[in-house]
């Protein structure tokens, strides 16, 4: 079994959520008493989170390449970063290592292509939201259309994210906002919803909306465990 390395913190409510569904989909796969075999580097949220609303994504990439550094040089195999805004740091964190680093966006289209949906609604920060991390990369590589709500219901997400999601804040009210934001993302033609950021779904689950769900925490973990147990004898 290979070692994988999380990048955590981002925040840490839903690293927890990697930590348990890497070792049950361990214990899942090999049975008995195996576990998952993995390092987590995580940081402090604060600073992530002052840098991002900040624009100062130039140390928000050192900080990144940093801790991607120090999983390679820890003994990690993989660098699984367990968030998708942090994505944007991507290309420079990968200029930094030797080892593979398994990319969320590409982890959630391979899913949504196995299910042969076309067109689907992107929620998650303004900064994934807003930038390319995951449009031409679903087009690209899956064909895929990526929508994503109007700029107010953007604002209301990304709100709720940082101000309710990654305090570990979960309000019924907030998930009746988030259900009515993805009706409207049906109405508008998207046949599936990804939840484009990792607290997400602690708020919406498969059975609170109608369209399929991407859970991209569940999808990017699972995926980093078949990468870690590939060959495995
Ligand atoms: N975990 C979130 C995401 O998946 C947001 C927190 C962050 O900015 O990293 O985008």
């Amino acid at each position: 079994m290979k070692k994988i390395g999380l990048i955590g913190g981002m925040s840490w409510e839903s690293s927890l959520m990697y930590y348990r569904i890497i070792n049950e989909e361990v214990r899942r796969q090999l049975g008995g008493f195996h576990s998952c075999r993995s390092l987590m580097e995580s940081v402090d949220f604060a600073e992530i989170e002052h840098l991002q609303h900040r624009n100062n994504w130039e140390a928000l990439n050192t900080l990144m390449a940093q801790a991607a550094m120090n999983l390679e040089k820890a003994g990690a195999d993989v660098v699984v970063l367990c968030t998708n805004t942090m994505h944007l740091c991507s290309d420079t964190i990968t200029s930094h290592i030797n080892i593979p680093f398994l990319h969320i966006a590409r982890a959630t289209g391979e899913k949504i292509k196995t299910d042969k949906v076309d067109k689907v609604l992107l929620l998650g920060t303004k900064f994934t939201m807003e930038s390319d991390l995951y449009k031409s990369r679903l087009a690209e590589e899956f064909g895929i259309e990526t929508i994503i709500p109007l700029e107010q219901d953007r604002a209301t997400v990304h709100q709720i994210i940082y101000e309710e999601l990654v305090h570990g804040i979960i309000t019924g009210s907030s998930r009746k906002i988030y259900i009515e934001i993805i009706n409207r993302g049906m109405e508008s033609g998207a046949a599936g919803v990804i939840l484009g950021c990792t607290e997400i779904p602690l708020l919406i689950r498969q059975d609170d909306v109608t369209l399929p769900v991407y859970d991209t925490t569940r999808i990017h973990a699972e995926a980093a465990v078949a990468l870690a147990l590939e060959n495995n004898a």
